[in-house]
């Protein structure tokens, strides 16, 4: 099964992520992990990562694609994988669709998860105090969430227009929002 998750920074996209591929038994593939990781190494590419994510900017299109199909392809894949933070533009929507197409294995489900501004905020300067994420400061996160409303929200339209655009209240409890995740799937779990 091959499942898109689209959230807002700070709707938990990570922690719903790590449950789902956890019962669906696919890999979890999140461009922000895989972007902070290239962020560690000491290398060019590594601060040319970092002078976008720190200001609250999206990374390139043609080089999140980059990573994103070498994974996609890999035989880890094989039976699906959960996209996490991907894709975040049009462009990048466009470019899965064109991945998929040539692979002909098409998307099954978008999981869209909804939580409000003045919540992201609030939790985000929380996880700021107790995760030490370079991008979890004031200004950057009023950022990233000026860029998820201009950038990333057109997404949504373009997946329910495919019919395959499933919409999930995130303000609830880790499990609750989990439950609700579940019953939204094609498959019985
Ligand atoms: P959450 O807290 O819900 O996991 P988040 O937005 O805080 O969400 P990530 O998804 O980990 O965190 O993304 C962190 C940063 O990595 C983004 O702000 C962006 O700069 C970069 N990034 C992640 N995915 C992409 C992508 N698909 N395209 C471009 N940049 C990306
Ligand atoms: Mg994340």
């Amino acid at each position: 099964m091959l499942i898109v998750f689209i959230g807002p920074p700070g709707a938990g996209k990570g922690t719903q992520c790590r449950r789902l591929v956890e019962l669906l038994d696919i890999p979890h593939l999140s461009t922000g992990e895989m972007l902070r990781s290239v962020m560690d190494q000491d290398s060019a590419l590594s601060r040319y990562v970092a002078s976008y994510i720190n200001a609250g900017k999206l990374a390139p299109d043609h080089l999140v694609m980059r990573i994103v199909s070498q994974k996609v392809k890999s035989p880890d894949c094989s039976n699906g994988a959960l996209f996490d933070g991907f894709p975040r533009t049009m462009v990048q929507a466009q470019m899965l669709d064109d991945l998929l197409t040539e692979l002909k294995r098409p998307l099954d489900i978008v999981l869209e998860l909804q939580v409000p501004d003045d919540v992201l905020i609030t939790r985000l300067l929380k996880r700021a105090k107790t995760d030490g994420r370079a991008d979890d400061n004031d200004a950057t996160i009023r950022e990233r969430l000026r860029v998820f409303h201009e950038q990333t929200k057109p997404l949504i339209q373009y997946y329910a227009s495919q019919g395959k655009l499933r919409s999930i209240n995130g303000t609830h409890s880790e499990h609750e929002v989990f439950d609700a995740i579940r019953k939204a799937l094609p498959v019985a779990t």
